[in-house]
């Protein structure tokens, strides 16, 4: 594409990544930011033994179309084998899959197509203010922070923002965005989530997930290596997982004084579990992990070339209590097609000439 346009994505989960390859192999020049050190976000994993596994759990199911097709298209199906999962108190089982190398894998394909399209992916930059430059060409000026508190500004023809709507309220105080879009985004409630993930030295009980009482802090038990087997993780894969409003005391409690609770909870289940059984465990808190309300408008382009891609923007998700990455990415497939229909109709002439936009 001759004059490519710019795209600055910000955030590098699931959403960030399959727009951002998709945009590159149509020939955008993108430029993928993430406030964290490393790609996934709630799909991010960690080393544990020889293995990769994500710090909060994630399962696939065959009706998963949208993943399926992603991880044929990066060559990676074949890695997906099916288990028989047992849950508590249910007949029966149900099939779910898991990539022979983990989640890591699909992350590292969309990372690596992105970046064999020409696309960089900075790491450690948190977005704080998108701003617009009316200068002869206009374009995004996006200002992130570094770990060392330096901050840098990208320029982009068009922007893409994939993280919480609020957040993106936030950062856009400096343009005229309309009241009712600011206001509505505003009012996006989402309920937070704390997965604990344990290295256990052996099997807790048989079972791969168990709902919890409300007198638990984690609503779910999930013994990851009742499902795929022990692998060379080293110990027995066990997470606790907890939905949370902030202003739930325990939220903002130390790491050591979450761990000490679940612990604490997770003895009930089994009294004869001790302190030593645990080789080594990780906290992870997600703060926007659920949205609990939907925007009743159309959200996705604001401004001119500014995008919005979010979770709170799946149909029905308010109504699901359940997190899924299958939606996620049919979500990310349309914004992208989105993008791509906008800018030719907005920024090309026949030619292929980038030409001023028009407000
Ligand atoms: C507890 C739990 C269990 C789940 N289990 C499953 C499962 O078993 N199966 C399944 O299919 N799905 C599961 N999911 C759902 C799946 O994780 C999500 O659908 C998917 O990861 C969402 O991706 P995303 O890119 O939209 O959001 P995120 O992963 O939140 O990515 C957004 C990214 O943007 C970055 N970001 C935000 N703001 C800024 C900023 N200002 N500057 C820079 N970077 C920024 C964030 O750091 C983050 O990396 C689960 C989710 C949770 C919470």
């Amino acid at each position: 594409m001759p004059n490519r346009p710019s795209i600055c994505i910000i955030g590098a989960g699931l959403t960030g990544l399959v727009c951002a390859r998709s945009l590159a192999q149509q020939g955008f020049r993108v430029q993928v930011v993430e406030q964290h050190s490393t790609p996934g976000g709630m799909l991010a994993s960690v080393r544990i033994g020889h293995e990769y596994i994500e710090l909060i759990p994630h399962h696939l199911r065959k009706s998963d179309r949208n993943v399926l097709s992603l991880l044929k298209e990066l060559g990676l199906h074949e890695d997906i084998s099916w288990y028989d999962s047992f849950w508590y108190g249910r007949a029966g089982r149900k099939k779910l899959g898991y990539p022979e190398k983990g989640f890591h894998s699909l992350i590292s394909a969309l990372s690596q197509e992105i970046t064999d399209h020409g696309g960089i992916i900075y790491y450690g930059y948190t977005v704080m203010d998108i701003d617009l430059t009316l200068e002869s060409k206009r374009q995004y000026h996006v200002s992130c922070v570094l770990s060392d508190c330096t901050t840098i500004v990208l320029d982009s023809d068009i922007v893409l923002f994939t993280g919480s709507c609020r957040n993106l309220a936030h950062i856009t105080h400096n343009l005229d965005l309309p009241t009712d879009f600011r206001d509505p985004l505003m009012d996006i409630t989402y309920k937070a989530n704390m997965s604990l993930l344990l290295v256990m030295k052996s099997q807790f009980t048989g079972c791969f997930s168990r709902p919890l009482g409300e007198d638990f802090p984690f609503q779910r038990l999930i013994q990851h290596t009742n499902l795929v087997g022990e692998r060379r993780y080293g110990g027995h894969i066990l997470y606790l997982c907890g939905a949370f409003q902030t202003a739930h005391p325990m939220w903002t409690q130390s790491d050591a004084d979450v761990f000490k609770a679940f612990f604490k909870h997770l003895q009930k289940l089994n009294p004869a579990i001790v302190r030593s059984d645990i080789k080594t465990w990780r906290l992870t808190r997600t703060r926007y992990a659920l949205p609990t309300s939907a925007p009743e408008m159309p959200f996705t382009e604001p401004l001119p070339g500014l995008f919005l891609c979010s979770l709170a923007m799946i149909q029905d998700s308010t109504e699901s209590t359940e997190y899924r990455m299958d939606p996620t990415i049919a979500l990310a497939n349309d914004t992208a097609r989105m993008i791509e229909d906008s800018v030719s109709e907005r920024y090309l002439q026949d030619t292929g000439t980038v030409i001023e936009r028009i407000y």
